[in-house]
């Protein structure tokens, strides 16, 4: 792939994944757009050589090509990210009400920069459970995409210190402010109106339970006067998943290689998802079920851990 090609690839894959519910669905795409084929850890597994990929709680994925040639005499080649990043995340009943305002209470998810996160037009986006008509429980992802939220800066003759000396208490000082209100407004209420928009033949009869996040709506984009920089929410680590998931399409077929994407990673992976967790262990197991071969193929094989890493920042060379 052409280097302007698979930049403006990265771009829109970082526009269109604001959490990693949508990250994961998003490399699922464009893995099935490329002949993979979608296994589900429920079903049996027959597996000759091939492309095939498999998601767990919808947030994590592991793609993986079997090679014509035997795992244990060529071992994998492997490499994994991670879809999560650090964000706000909406609480459990959210609503607080101040002043006419409505807005929601949030939690930090992972270790979050807060200043950044003041006077951005910001939308949400992720997972909601809820129960339909007939009483069954499902899951659907949405994304309100247009910007409906902001943490609104207190003005400076307000907090003559706020160039010095600005702490943030992220229960009091950053719930984003959502609309004007009167106290009968629900959150849940303005979820089912989402889903209506978003899927019109769903009827969420009840919101069970949601993981939503707020992200900012300014796109990510090449600049400097050379082309030399990409700047971007979420580029850590969703720049990983998407090299991965390209390079793993233009795998050599008859070697086997894998590319795995965890959930979790910046709240310390301890998840059935997170790379912590059993999901690689127990899709090896099923890609090699024969513990002596698989053991041969692991001491063969290398996992590239592939994350972001701080170049020099000018300001602050030391
Ligand atoms: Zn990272």
């Amino acid at each position: 792939m052409q280097k302007k090609a698979l930049n403006q690839g990265l771009l829109e894959y970082l526009q269109q994944s604001p959490s990693p519910f949508h990250a994961t669905v998003n490399m699922a795409t464009i893995l099935a757009n490329s002949g993979f084929s979608e296994l589900n850890e429920a079903d049996a597994w027959r597996l000759k050589p091939g492309k095939y990929f498999v998601t767990r709680n919808q947030s994590s994925i592991i793609a993986f090509v079997l090679g014509k040639e035997n795992p244990a005499e060529t071992g994998i080649r492997m490499s994994g990210a991670h879809t999560d990043s650090p964000c706000l995340k909406v609480k459990p009943r959210p609503e607080t009400f101040s002043h006419g305002y409505l807005q929601l209470g949030v939690e930090v998810y992972g270790g979050v920069l807060l200043n950044p996160w003041y006077d951005r037009d910001l939308s949400l986006a992720g997972r909601v459970t809820y129960q339909a008509k007939n009483k069954k429980i499902h899951n659907l992802l949405i994304n309100f995409v247009q910007p409906m939220a902001v943490i609104p800066s207190l003005a400076i003759h307000l907090d003559r210190e706020a160039n010095k000396s600005r702490t943030i208490n992220p229960q009091k000082d950053i719930p984003p402010v959502l609309m004007q209100s009167d106290k009968n407004q629900t959150f849940d209420a303005l979820l089912k109106k989402q889903i209506k928009k978003e899927h019109p033949n769903i009827n969420a009869q009840k919101i069970l339970g949601y993981e939503l996040s707020f992200y900012d709506t300014n796109p990510a984009s090449v600049i400097g006067m050379k082309d030399e920089f990409i700047t971007g929410a979420r580029l850590d680590n969703l720049l990983s998943c998407y090299v991965g998931i390209q390079s793993l399409k233009n795998a050599d077929p008859s070697v086997s290689s894998l590319v795995v994407c965890n959930d979790h990673e910046e709240v310390g992976s301890a998840s059935a998802a997170g790379a912590g967790g059993p999901f690689l262990k127990a899709v090896l197991q099923r890609i090699i079920p024969d513990s002596e071969e698989r053991h041969r193929a692991i001491a063969k094989s290398l996992l590239v851990s592939t994350d972001n890493a701080h170049g020099i920042h000018p300001n602050y060379p030391g």
